[in-house]
Protein backbone atom coordinates (compact mmCIF):
# COMPACT_ATOMS: atom_id res chain seq x y z
CA UNK A 1 0.00 0.00 0.00
CA UNK A 2 1.14 3.79 -1.32
CA UNK A 3 0.89 5.84 1.99
CA UNK A 4 -0.13 9.33 1.19
CA UNK A 5 2.64 12.14 0.84
CA UNK A 6 0.18 14.61 2.70
CA UNK A 7 0.80 15.05 6.39
CA UNK A 8 -2.81 15.02 7.45
CA UNK A 9 -3.30 11.96 6.62
CA UNK A 10 -0.97 10.25 8.33
CA UNK A 11 -0.86 9.40 11.64
CA UNK A 12 2.10 9.97 13.85
CA UNK A 13 3.64 6.62 13.57
CA UNK A 14 3.51 7.00 9.67
CA UNK A 15 4.71 10.25 9.53
CA UNK A 16 7.60 9.81 11.95
CA UNK A 17 8.87 6.99 9.99
CA UNK A 18 8.69 9.34 6.92
CA UNK A 19 10.58 12.37 8.57
CA UNK A 20 14.08 9.66 8.20
CA UNK A 21 13.02 8.94 4.61
CA UNK A 22 12.81 12.20 3.45
CA UNK A 23 16.06 13.28 5.17
CA UNK A 24 13.78 15.42 7.01
CA UNK A 25 12.52 17.56 4.27
CA UNK A 26 9.27 19.05 3.90
CA UNK A 27 7.04 20.89 1.59
CA UNK A 28 4.43 23.89 2.71
CA UNK A 29 2.57 24.72 0.12
CA UNK A 30 1.16 28.44 0.03
CA UNK A 31 -1.47 30.02 -1.93
CA UNK A 32 -4.69 32.38 -1.44
CA UNK A 33 -8.21 32.46 -1.57
CA UNK A 34 -9.00 35.15 -4.01
CA UNK A 35 -11.11 35.63 -7.26
CA UNK A 36 -9.82 34.27 -10.22
CA UNK A 37 -12.03 35.29 -12.72
CA UNK A 38 -15.17 34.09 -13.99
CA UNK A 39 -12.74 30.64 -14.95
CA UNK A 40 -11.09 29.60 -12.22
CA UNK A 41 -11.92 28.71 -8.91
CA UNK A 42 -11.23 31.16 -5.34
CA UNK A 43 -8.75 28.92 -4.58
CA UNK A 44 -6.19 28.76 -7.30
CA UNK A 45 -2.64 29.84 -6.03
CA UNK A 46 -3.10 27.57 -3.39
CA UNK A 47 -4.13 24.29 -5.75
CA UNK A 48 -1.76 25.00 -8.29
CA UNK A 49 1.23 24.77 -5.00
CA UNK A 50 -0.34 21.45 -4.07
CA UNK A 51 -0.31 20.33 -7.52
CA UNK A 52 3.13 20.88 -7.79
CA UNK A 53 4.42 19.71 -3.90
CA UNK A 54 1.81 16.60 -4.85
CA UNK A 55 3.50 15.31 -7.78
CA UNK A 56 6.97 16.12 -6.63
CA UNK A 57 6.83 14.75 -3.22
CA UNK A 58 5.42 11.26 -5.05
CA UNK A 59 8.65 11.18 -7.10
CA UNK A 60 10.97 12.68 -4.00
CA UNK A 61 10.12 10.43 -1.21
CA UNK A 62 8.95 13.71 0.75
CA UNK A 63 6.09 14.61 2.22
CA UNK A 64 3.52 18.00 2.07
CA UNK A 65 2.27 19.64 5.36
CA UNK A 66 -1.18 20.93 5.03
CA UNK A 67 -1.29 23.81 2.38
CA UNK A 68 -1.78 27.69 3.59
CA UNK A 69 -5.00 28.37 2.17
CA UNK A 70 -4.38 32.18 3.32
CA UNK A 71 -2.62 35.02 1.68
CA UNK A 72 -2.00 38.90 1.02
CA UNK A 73 -4.69 39.60 -1.17
CA UNK A 74 -6.23 43.31 -0.29
CA UNK A 75 -6.47 43.84 -4.10
CA UNK A 76 -8.85 41.36 -4.77
CA UNK A 77 -11.10 42.08 -2.13
CA UNK A 78 -13.61 44.22 -4.86
CA UNK A 79 -14.70 40.60 -5.63
CA UNK A 80 -16.69 37.59 -3.29
CA UNK A 81 -15.06 34.96 -1.74
CA UNK A 82 -11.45 36.88 -1.49
CA UNK A 83 -9.91 36.28 2.01
CA UNK A 84 -7.08 38.83 2.66
CA UNK A 85 -4.42 38.29 5.85
CA UNK A 86 -2.46 40.70 6.83
CA UNK A 87 1.23 39.96 5.61
CA UNK A 88 2.53 40.33 9.58
CA UNK A 89 0.27 37.64 11.08
CA UNK A 90 1.12 35.22 7.92
CA UNK A 91 4.80 35.56 8.99
CA UNK A 92 3.46 34.42 12.80
CA UNK A 93 1.73 31.64 11.12
CA UNK A 94 4.35 30.94 8.56
CA UNK A 95 7.14 30.89 11.56
CA UNK A 96 4.80 28.46 13.90
CA UNK A 97 4.39 25.96 11.21
CA UNK A 98 7.83 25.42 10.60
CA UNK A 99 8.86 26.03 14.28
CA UNK A 100 6.40 23.09 14.74
CA UNK A 101 7.46 20.33 12.31
CA UNK A 102 11.00 21.60 13.37
CA UNK A 103 10.19 19.97 16.89
CA UNK A 104 9.59 16.66 15.50
CA UNK A 105 12.83 16.52 13.37
CA UNK A 106 12.13 18.33 10.16
CA UNK A 107 14.84 20.62 9.35
CA UNK A 108 14.46 21.38 5.07
CA UNK A 109 11.87 23.31 4.06
CA UNK A 110 10.48 24.49 0.76
CA UNK A 111 7.90 27.18 1.04
CA UNK A 112 6.33 26.47 -2.28
CA UNK A 113 4.38 29.57 -3.26
CA UNK A 114 1.05 29.60 -5.69
CA UNK A 115 0.66 33.53 -4.83
CA UNK A 116 3.31 35.28 -6.84
CA UNK A 117 5.21 37.97 -6.09
CA UNK A 118 2.34 39.23 -3.29
CA UNK A 119 3.33 36.46 -0.85
CA UNK A 120 7.09 36.40 -1.71
CA UNK A 121 7.59 39.55 0.62
CA UNK A 122 6.10 37.85 3.83
CA UNK A 123 8.07 34.43 3.08
CA UNK A 124 10.92 35.78 2.78
CA UNK A 125 11.09 37.17 6.53
CA UNK A 126 9.58 33.60 7.32
CA UNK A 127 12.55 32.01 5.87
CA UNK A 128 14.91 34.74 7.16
CA UNK A 129 13.54 34.38 11.04
CA UNK A 130 13.40 30.12 10.29
CA UNK A 131 17.15 30.18 9.66
CA UNK A 132 18.60 32.24 12.17
CA UNK A 133 16.32 31.50 15.51
CA UNK A 134 15.72 27.49 14.29
CA UNK A 135 19.13 27.11 12.73
CA UNK A 136 16.79 25.14 9.62
CA UNK A 137 17.26 25.21 5.83
CA UNK A 138 14.59 26.92 3.79
CA UNK A 139 13.76 27.76 0.15
CA UNK A 140 11.45 29.90 -1.45
CA UNK A 141 10.07 27.90 -4.73
CA UNK A 142 7.57 30.44 -6.43
CA UNK A 143 6.68 29.02 -10.05
CA UNK A 144 6.87 32.55 -11.84
CA UNK A 145 10.37 32.55 -11.15
CA UNK A 146 10.99 29.10 -11.86
CA UNK A 147 9.52 28.68 -15.51
CA UNK A 148 11.26 32.15 -16.82
CA UNK A 149 12.93 30.02 -19.26
CA UNK A 150 10.07 27.81 -19.92
CA UNK A 151 7.27 30.13 -20.65
CA UNK A 152 8.87 31.50 -23.70
CA UNK A 153 8.49 28.32 -25.32
CA UNK A 154 5.02 28.34 -24.69
CA UNK A 155 4.22 31.52 -26.07
CA UNK A 156 2.57 33.01 -23.23
CA UNK A 157 1.83 36.38 -22.38
CA UNK A 158 3.30 37.88 -19.11
CA UNK A 159 2.37 37.03 -15.96
CA UNK A 160 -0.86 38.68 -15.13
CA UNK A 161 -3.80 37.36 -13.19
CA UNK A 162 -5.93 34.25 -13.83
CA UNK A 163 -4.66 34.48 -17.19
CA UNK A 164 -3.06 31.62 -19.79
CA UNK A 165 -0.51 30.44 -17.64
CA UNK A 166 -3.13 29.68 -14.68
CA UNK A 167 -5.57 28.78 -16.85
CA UNK A 168 -3.36 25.78 -18.23
CA UNK A 169 -2.30 24.49 -15.43
CA UNK A 170 -5.57 24.04 -13.37
CA UNK A 171 -6.73 23.24 -16.69
CA UNK A 172 -4.51 20.07 -16.84
CA UNK A 173 -4.82 18.86 -13.16
CA UNK A 174 -8.53 19.94 -12.11
CA UNK A 175 -10.14 19.85 -15.45
CA UNK A 176 -13.45 19.55 -13.48
CA UNK A 177 -13.68 22.33 -11.68
CA UNK A 178 -11.99 24.95 -14.41
CA UNK A 179 -14.83 26.85 -16.88
CA UNK A 180 -12.68 27.73 -19.41
CA UNK A 181 -15.91 28.07 -21.35
CA UNK A 182 -16.32 31.46 -19.20
CA UNK A 183 -12.74 33.38 -19.78
CA UNK A 184 -12.61 36.78 -20.77
CA UNK A 185 -9.32 37.90 -22.35
CA UNK A 186 -8.30 41.14 -20.70
CA UNK A 187 -4.91 41.96 -22.84
CA UNK A 188 -1.51 43.15 -20.67
CA UNK A 189 -1.69 47.10 -21.43
CA UNK A 190 2.35 48.13 -22.23
CA UNK A 191 3.37 49.65 -18.57
CA UNK A 192 6.43 51.04 -18.61
CA UNK A 193 6.92 51.65 -15.02
CA UNK A 194 5.37 48.60 -13.28
CA UNK A 195 5.89 44.84 -13.81
CA UNK A 196 5.00 42.07 -11.80
CA UNK A 197 6.43 39.63 -14.29
CA UNK A 198 9.82 38.31 -13.20
CA UNK A 199 11.03 38.15 -16.76
CA UNK A 200 10.24 41.86 -17.75
CA UNK A 201 13.93 43.10 -18.03
CA UNK A 202 13.30 46.64 -17.96
CA UNK A 203 13.29 48.90 -15.68
CA UNK A 204 10.53 48.94 -12.84
CA UNK A 205 8.69 50.03 -10.01
CA UNK A 206 9.05 47.77 -6.96
CA UNK A 207 5.18 46.19 -6.33
CA UNK A 208 2.70 47.23 -3.36
CA UNK A 209 -0.90 45.50 -3.77
CA UNK A 210 -3.43 48.09 -3.92
CA UNK A 211 -6.50 48.85 -2.07
CA UNK A 212 -9.82 47.68 -2.69
CA UNK A 213 -10.67 51.32 -3.75
CA UNK A 214 -7.92 51.76 -6.17
CA UNK A 215 -9.14 48.01 -7.83
CA UNK A 216 -13.07 49.05 -7.82
CA UNK A 217 -13.08 50.32 -11.78
CA UNK A 218 -9.96 48.22 -13.40
CA UNK A 219 -11.94 45.34 -11.86
CA UNK A 220 -15.45 46.38 -13.21
CA UNK A 221 -13.44 46.69 -16.57
CA UNK A 222 -11.34 43.67 -16.33
CA UNK A 223 -13.68 41.00 -14.79
CA UNK A 224 -10.62 40.04 -12.32
CA UNK A 225 -8.70 38.98 -15.53
CA UNK A 226 -5.08 40.15 -16.50
CA UNK A 227 -4.34 38.67 -19.54
CA UNK A 228 -5.60 36.00 -22.08
CA UNK A 229 -6.73 32.77 -20.87
CA UNK A 230 -8.05 32.31 -24.20
CA UNK A 231 -4.95 31.10 -25.35
CA UNK A 232 -4.60 28.35 -22.51
CA UNK A 233 -4.46 24.98 -23.39
CA UNK A 234 -4.65 21.57 -20.98
CA UNK A 235 -1.54 20.31 -23.18
CA UNK A 236 0.52 23.22 -22.29
CA UNK A 237 -0.46 22.91 -18.65
CA UNK A 238 0.92 19.47 -18.79
CA UNK A 239 4.08 20.95 -19.92
CA UNK A 240 4.31 23.08 -17.62
CA UNK A 241 4.01 21.35 -14.34
CA UNK A 242 5.83 18.60 -15.86
CA UNK A 243 8.94 21.78 -16.23
CA UNK A 244 8.42 22.54 -12.54
CA UNK A 245 8.11 19.40 -10.64
CA UNK A 246 10.91 18.50 -12.17
CA UNK A 247 13.14 21.66 -11.10
CA UNK A 248 11.39 20.72 -7.69
CA UNK A 249 12.57 17.43 -7.73
CA UNK A 250 16.03 18.92 -8.50
CA UNK A 251 15.89 21.53 -5.81
CA UNK A 252 14.64 18.99 -3.18
CA UNK A 253 17.67 16.80 -3.75
CA UNK A 254 20.50 19.98 -3.28
CA UNK A 255 18.45 20.62 0.16
CA UNK A 256 18.86 17.03 0.99
CA UNK A 257 22.32 16.71 0.60
CA UNK A 258 22.56 19.61 3.08
CA UNK A 259 24.53 19.46 6.30
CA UNK A 260 24.08 21.37 9.09
ZN1 LIG B 1 -3.47 33.32 -9.08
Amino acid sequence: MTISVWLQNLTWEEIKEKIADSRDTIIIPVGSTEQHGPHLPVGTDTMVANALAETAAKEANVLVAPPLWFGWSPHHMVLPGTITIRPDILVEVGFDVIKSLHHHGFDKFILLNGHRIVNVTWLQIVGERAKRKLGVKVVIFDPAYMSKTFTGDMEWGEVGHAEEIEGSHMWYYYPDIVKMDRAVDNPHKHRTLYHVDPKYSGDTLCYIPSSPEEMVELTRTSGGTSGEPSKASRDHGRAYHEHLVKRLVEVIKILQEWKQ
